[in-house]
């Protein structure tokens, strides 16, 4: 039908141009089709924008899941489209186009399709990148290019090779300064890592890989499966520390969940303990999402792609609720066919065994009546504590006491006690700690946290 429809209007005259969008927006799910998140292939409908090209004299534009410059060239050599439209691709990165220009494409970040841009334009919030915290506060000062620094050199140590610790090493090396990252794990990424485990989400991964290539440009020192202690940060003499440390899932808050770090003596599992494979899936499960973000929703589904038989419990509005507009569509596409139960308004009160057997307890969030369910695995999704043992043995060393001061990050200003004198060499540091490892937050607030800070080191 588009095509004769195309066809005609082309004959018109009238036309200058088409833009061709695969699928409609008339439901949330034909609206996941239209801006592809992470779980689509590249150029899902190509096809289609080709097909109308082959009908119509006009140019054709085709901009659905672009993100490549190399895609960009192979779609135009193959004449399938006259001119490729790359949205998210330049959210992701303004100054692609600049990098391909001067022959920097591998430093080019590139969109990983998590669509929390879009996410946010469709509840009305500035459209924010979830790996490049500059996109869109450009006009309140912050950096998409980090200029070198024309103070002293300095030597900044880094703790924590999650979202927020990359992030603190790239701005700091940029910066000039001499930087060495510690991360406990042998690889970077952090929680990364464990969410691109899950099905659909394997793309999460391109944050890695991009901060893999920028720090090693950029000569980081990495000391991967190396856990920081005091001992070794102070070996440094460092003149900055960055903690990043992140957090451990929150499971030892609801005493009725009997939770024990040991997964043989826990009533309990955490989300990370299913998905980074630590705890083999159950046959019979019971996931309780207390946070309705990815987590609870990227369990469930792996689970069910193993094989268990799933259900996921809220006591919110629905799982997955703080999942936004068009990337819930593709979870709940996944989780109806593997027959995964989505139940809300629940909450878990406690889990006691029976037999071979786990009995999780719910409760009405409104009316307070008790169920029952009988499983062989209870997997909880509770957010993160801080890890904050490091930060509370370096604090009282510190110069600045670890403290930050909220104002001028707000301003997006320079830290004062980085602009003030320095002690004598080597006798003190500054401490400075974000993400995960203050409060938990997400993957962008975690680099907001260390573009802010670090770009004034
Ligand atoms: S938020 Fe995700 S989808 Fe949007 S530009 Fe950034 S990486 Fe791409």
């Amino acid at each position: 039908d588009m095509k004769q429809i195309a066809a005609y209007y082309d004959a018109t005259g009238q036309v200058d141009f088409f833009g061709v969008v695969g699928s409609g927006c008339d439901t949330h799910n034909s609206l996941a089709n239209v801006i592809p998140n992470m779980s689509y292939p590249p150029e899902p409908f190509l096809h289609l924008a080709a097909g109308i090209k082959n009908v119509v004299k006009v140019p054709v534009i085709h901009a659905q899941n672009i993100k490549d410059p190399h895609q960009a060239q192979r779609i135009l050599e193959g004449g399938y489209v006259d001119l490729v439209g790359m949205t998210r691709a330049h959210i992701a990165d303004p100054h692609l186009i600049a990098k391909i220009k001067m022959g920097q494409i591998d430093q080019i970040k590139q969109c990983v399709g998590a669509n929390y841009c879009i996410d946010r334009q469709y509840q009305g919030l500035d459209v924010l990148c979830i790996q490049n915290a500059a996109t869109a506060r450009e006009y309140m000062g912050l950096p998409h290019i980090i200029e070198k620094s024309e103070g002293p050199k300095r030597k900044v140590v880094v703790v924590g090779g999650g979202p927020g610790g990359m992030e603190a090493a790239r701005v700091a090396a940029e910066r000039g300064h001499d930087v060495t990252l510690f991360e406990a794990a042998q690889a970077l990424g952090g929680q990364i890592s464990i969410a691109a485990r899950a099905p659909q989400r394997d793309q999460i991964a391109g944050i890695t890989r991009w901060y893999q290539l920028e720090l090693a440009r950029l000569n980081v020192d990495l000391r991967l499966g190396t856990r920081a202690d005091e001992a070794t940060l102070l070996d440094l003499r460092p003149d900055i520390v960055v903690l990043a440390t992140g957090g451990q899932p929150f499971l030892s808050q609801v005493p009725g969940w009997e939770y024990s770090e040991d997964p043989a003596e826990s009533l309990v599992v955490s989300t990370w303990d299913v998905l980074s494979g630590k705890v083999a899936p159950g046959r019979n499960v019971l996931i309780y999402d207390a946070i309705c973000e990815f987590s609870g929703v990227s369990a469930a589904d792996y689970l069910a792609d193993k094989g268990a038989k799933v259900e996921i419990v809220t006591d919110d509005i629905k799982p997955g609720a703080a999942v936004g507009g068009t990337t819930f569509p593709t979870y709940y596409r996944s989780l109806y066919e593997k027959e995964v139960i989505m139940t809300s308004d629940l909450a878990l009160h406690k889990v006691y065994r029976e037999g071979d057997s786990l009995v999780a307890v719910l409760e009405n969030e409104y009316t307070g009546a008790l169920e029952e369910r009988v499983v062989d695995q209870v997997v909880v999704e509770n957010g993160v504590r801080p890890d904050e043992a490091l930060y509370f043995a370096l604090k009282a060393q510190s110069r600045n006491k670890g403290q930050l001061d909220l104002e001028a990050l707000y301003a997006i200003q320079p830290q004062p006690c980085l602009v003030e004198e320095r002690g004598q060499e080597g006798d003190d540091f500054l401490l400075f700690r974000l993400g995960d490892c203050t409060a938990p937050r997400n993957i962008h607030a975690a680099i907001y946290d260390a573009l802010r800070i670090c770009k004034d080191f």
